[in-house]
């Protein structure tokens, strides 16, 4: 045995053991992949949704095949048609076309839904910084092609970026969240972006026995106003005014 036997007949397997196990629960339940979701399979059976991913997928049908769990062909007929690929090589490309099509899935509304959950749960991790008060993070990738950076987790209280802080997660592709996920994710929860606001915006400032190190000391605080948000009104009349427009210059001065 060893080989996977793909095909283009469209008739499930599933039913034909007790044992058989569905591929995408399979995947979502392996150790490491707690940041995915699972995909519904109607999304993926979708054409629409799959567009552009034959191309970067190699051997596509039979990655297809396998994630919608559907039946193999023969050997015999099989071999008539073309040479059987190993099943590691569509496994591995298996993964990637789910992989890609969970970037999709998560930026829909079903797709946010249930990275939310997993967001409630904390499945993603807290940020490691002490003053985001163990805020949850959200995966993100750095770039939306594969193999360029493995996944990072995004902090909405301090707008950075972090490693996950288990190793099982550090391989994982940042292609199969995208980089378009965090900012979706805020958009369209909206009470998280007031909960954000709420949370405390303090930042740590270096101190030698009391007194404060000197801003232009190479040690000292320079770039502290990038994490400075307005707290009087004077402050906030003032950011309103820069964000949208360069303030008017005072004539005859
Ligand atoms: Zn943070």
């Amino acid at each position: 045995m060893g080989e996977y036997i793909g095909d283009n007949s469209r008739s499930r397997s599933s039913d034909e053991s007790g044992t058989y196990d569905e591929w995408i629960p399979s995947f979502c339940a392996r150790f490491g992949h707690e940041y995915f979701c699972q995909v519904p399979t109607d999304f993926i059976e979708d054409d629409f949704n799959m567009t552009g991913l034959a191309q970067e997928v190699a051997h596509y049908r039979k990655a297809l095949d396998l994630v919608l769990d559907l039946e193999a062909m023969s050997e015999e007929e099989e071999a008539e048609k073309e040479q059987p690929v190993s099943r590691s090589i569509v496994e591995h490309a298996a993964e990637q076309l789910y992989g890609l099509v969970h970037a999709r899935f998560i930026l829909t509304k079903p797709g946010l839904q249930a990275m939310a959950e997993k967001f409630d749960h904390k499945e993603f991790g807290t940020c490691p910084r002490y003053y985001c008060g163990g805020m949850q993070m959200l995966p993100c990738g750095v770039s939306d092609s594969v193999g360029k950076n493995s996944v990072r987790l995004y902090c909405p209280s301090c707008h950075d970026l972090y490693l996950p802080q288990s190793s099982r997660h550090l391989s994982l592709e940042g292609a199969y969240w995208g980089t378009s996920f965090p900012g979706v994710f805020l958009k369209h929860f909206k009470e998280l972006e007031e909960y954000v606001d709420r949370k405390a915006k303090d930042t740590y400032q270096l101190r030698v026995f009391g007194f404060r190190v000197n801003d232009e000391a190479a040690s000292g605080a320079r770039m502290r106003w990038l994490r400075q948000y307005p707290i009087s009104e004077e402050d906030q009349r003032e950011w309103q005014q820069c964000e949208f427009h360069i303030p008017p210059l005072q004539r005859g001065a």
